[in-house]
């Protein structure tokens, strides 16, 4: 059942999927002695929306986005109004109860953020350790990040969202005037800017994957290429079945991102996750205009430096996961960028994933009731962000130490019971 060359995977923790919270976990499990057996269907985060992200470690996000003043507004977002949400209508049907929950999660958000917050408040320094840690701090840069608005009201909207952000506890301060300078010269128009000196950015997302992964396996976890179709009880352990190998491990924690449901389901966890796309596009070679991500308020983009290039990141897209990706919003971003002065000389296709979404856009992490089966999934738009704090709170929950941060907001009982299916322990 266990491969021959690994006798003591019945002792291993199995993490399935390596995207940035699976390594993140692998890593911290690894870390603090545990034996780790990680499993992706691709090399680190190289299949997932950890791949493409924006690099933005977001510690100013922490509210979930379903407010009352949003389902009041949203269709002003929405890509028929010039805006970054594209619901297809083929899609509306298969959406509707997830829709109907986000609409109940609206009413509970004075609720939930500071459960987020909790989560998101030190996420940059739980990153920067965690970097520190496997010897690459060179891979997170603790710069903030800047956001402008354009036109004759921007400064009582850049005044609007300062006083927002304090609500939160998140400093800002006025952009630089040499900074706002250079994007009115490239862009002209009257432009009143943020600075969020708390937030940070990577160099390079699927490098920190990467990196945590190397770390992991050099301190003993075994990294597994294959695909996962299913993980059953037997006994006290489980089974993580691939149809070719099985592993018989202790523990597994699902870390599979957009594609997480199908295996938490047949122990009674229910995940509502949607596909919520999001695009990039690549400049080679190009300049940033500061070592800071520029958040574009009205074009809804935003453009990280990375290693080597700079990257741009847009839209909601609520299609399947795996359906071709559109050309005309890569052709539209393309064309935004050209008009904000972002020009290239190499031309890049462009990308789309799937950030992984639960209606209320808290994320899911805990423990499933009568198995030694762990889920941190569901961490929409700051996965990169969330990773190594999730990666805390899993590695305390495994251990039975009181995490960090309370988890009972986290918990899928909050979406219902799933019916098991044959297999699961009972
Ligand atoms: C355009 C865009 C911009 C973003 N910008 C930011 C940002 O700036 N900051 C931020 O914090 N977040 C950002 N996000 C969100 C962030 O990227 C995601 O929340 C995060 O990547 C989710 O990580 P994950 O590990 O849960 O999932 P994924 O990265 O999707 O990884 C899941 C992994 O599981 C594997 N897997 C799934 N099922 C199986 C199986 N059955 N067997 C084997 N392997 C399996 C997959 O191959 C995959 O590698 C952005 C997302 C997008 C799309």
């Amino acid at each position: 059942m266990n491969s021959p060359a690994d006798p003591r995977a019945h002792e291993r923790i199995a993490v399935i999927g390596a995207g940035l919270i699976g390594s993140a976990i692998a890593w911290r499990l690894t870390h603090e002695g545990h034996k780790v057996l990680l499993i992706d269907r691709a090399e680190p985060a190289h299949y997932g929306a950890s791949f493409g992200n924006a690099g933005h470690v977001a510690t100013e996000q922490r509210e979930p986005l379903p407010s009352l003043g949003l389902l009041l507004t949203f269709w002003r977002q929405l890509a028929v109004c010039g805006g970054p949400v594209d619901i297809p209508l083929h899609r509306l049907l298969s959406l509707a109860p997830w829709m109907a929950r986000f609409a109940a999660a609206a009413l509970h958000q004075r609720r939930n953020t500071p459960a987020l917050a909790a989560l998101v408040r030190p996420a940059a320094d739980a990153l920067e350790r965690a970097l520190r840690e496997i010897g690459h701090p060179e891979l997170l840069v603790r710069h903030g990040h800047y956001k402008f608005w354009w036109g004759a009201g921007s400064a009582a909207r850049a005044a609007r969202a300062a006083g927002a952000a304090a609500e939160f506890e998140v400093r800002t301060e006025p952009a630089p005037a040499q900074l706002t300078q250079a994007i009115e010269a490239r862009a002209p128009g009257r432009v009143s800017g943020l600075w969020f000196p708390d937030s940070a950015h990577v160099i390079d997302p699927q490098s920190v994957a990467a990196a945590l992964v190397t770390a992991a396996v050099q301190a003993g976890a075994r990294f597994e290429q294959c695909e996962v179709r299913e993980i059953r009880g037997v006994g006290e352990r489980l089974l993580v079945d691939s149809g070719d190998v099985q592993h018989r491990v202790r523990a597994v924690v699902v870390c599979a991102g957009v594609q997480a449901a199908p295996l938490l389901r047949p122990f009674g966890l229910r995940a509502p996750l949607t596909a919520e796309r999001g695009y990039h596009l690549e400049f080679a070679g190009a300049r940033a205009l500061t070592d800071a991500p520029v958040v574009y308020a009205e074009h809804n983009l935003i453009v990280t430096p990375m290693q080597g290039r700079l990257r741009a990141t847009s839209y909601l897209e609520f299609n399947r996961h795996g359906a071709p990706p559109d050309a005309r919003k890569l052709q539209r971003l393309r064309s935004t960028l050209e008009r904000l002065g972002y020009r290239s000389e190499t031309h890049h296709a462009g990308w789309v994933g799937s950030r992984p979404t639960l209606p209320d856009y808290l994320p899911g992490i805990g423990r499933a009731p009568h198995a030694p089966l762990y889920y941190a999934i569901g961490h929409q738009h700051l996965g990169l962000t969330l990773s190594a704090p999730t990666a805390e709170v899993m590695a305390a929950l495994i251990a039975g130490r009181d995490p960090p941060v309370a988890t009972a907001p986290f918990d899928l009982g909050r979406f219902g019971r799933a019916a098991p299916l044959t297999g699961a322990p009972s």
